[in-house]
């Protein structure tokens, strides 16, 4: 191996310190051509209802992403052996516009999706997850989901307005872009309004699985399930970065305490190893929240492993 596929540029041939700042050090272009999967950052926080500042999330991450290796320890993912990767750079959103902006990132997908590409991307803030699905179901049909979250994102309306970053999953469903029978929402906690705020959900026919099914325990047993359940057909993955405890990932718009923890976390992206993935998103990482840039390392490090289950990756 080697010379047939992108590899990230190595610690030892250059300090991990220097270098360009795309995602894992990988070469950079500006379309998905020739690529089986690209990194893309959507910096647009002009959906959030409390903090903003995501639209530095996908540089932070970026930037954070120089200490990844390309050989995942854990799995023996070797995901640059087999897969053609690069960073394609971000999307031009309008940041004083968020319709125009929606708009712009559906437009930008589509075009990443006319080549066989699968699309990873750099939150943002989740309004960015709808328009992706948009494009994603026009090339694949309804899909599957895996959203991990605090927040179930399926208000009807945040004031007053149809999309924003907490109504996404409930228009997606609406404009028919989810299989609802495949769908999982897992990581949902914190206060609410009303005892009923997540029935829509079950409602459509999406697993719900609350915190508190959580707290304590494995995931492995779980996501063994889901993905008898999600099997069956294309899934895509939307992980927000709040799903997980804020001692972990403080550096986000809407903390919720009691969340999942960083191990969990990987063991609910390394249990949808074998399910048909087309693509992924690591949203809500706002670096003026985040001095530390543990939340973006944490976000880098999910968005390889994310890397590390689509079909093709080979193992060693
Ligand atoms: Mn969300
Ligand atoms: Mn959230």
């Amino acid at each position: 191996m080697g010379t047939e596929f992108n590899q990230p540029l190595g610690g030892n041939a250059m300090p991990r310190f220097g270098g360009p700042s795309t995602m894992m050090r990988l070469p950079s272009q500006t379309d998905s051509n020739n690529l089986d999967v690209c990194f893309v950052g959507v910096p647009l926080d002009i959906g959030a209802s409390n903090r903003s500042g995501t639209r530095y999330g996908a540089r932070a991450i970026r930037s954070e992403s120089s200490l990844l290796r390309p050989y995942n320890m854990g799995t023996k993912a070797a995901p640059f052996d087999s897969l053609q990767v690069a960073d394609i750079g971000d999307v031009a959103i309008n940041t004083f516009d968020l319709k125009k902006s929606i708009d712009i990132i559906e437009q930008a997908y589509n075009q990443i999706l006319a080549n066989p590409c699968k699309p990873l991307t750099l939150g943002g803030d989740h309004t960015i997850t709808l328009p992706i699905l948009r494009a994603i179901a026009k090339k694949h049909g309804p899909v599957g989901l895996i959203h991990v979250d605090a927040h179930s994102d399926i208000n009807d309306e945040m004031f007053g307005e149809k999309i924003a970053h907490g109504t996404i999953f409930r228009r997606a469903a609406e404009e028919g872009l989810l299989d609802p029978k495949r769908v999982l929402q897992i990581g949902m906690r914190g206060t609410g309004y009303a005892a009923e705020d997540f029935d829509w959900s079950r409602e459509q026919g999406f697993r719900v699985i609350q915190i508190e099914e959580c707290w304590h325990k494995s995931l492995v047993p779980l996501m063994d399930g889901v993905r008898k359940q999600l099997t069956g057909g294309p899934v895509y993955f939307s992980f927000d970065i709040d799903g997980i405890d804020p001692a972990f990932a403080p550096g986000t718009g809407t903390p919720e305490i009691g969340g999942l923890t960083t191990i969990q976390a990987l063991e609910i992206i390394r249990g949808a190893r074998g399910l048909d993935i087309v693509g992924g998103d690591l949203v809500e990482v706002s670096p003026p929240y985040d001095p530390t840039g543990n939340t973006a390392l944490l976000g880098a490090n999910l968005l390889f492993e994310m890397l590390c289950v689509l079909p093709g990756v080979k193992y060693r």
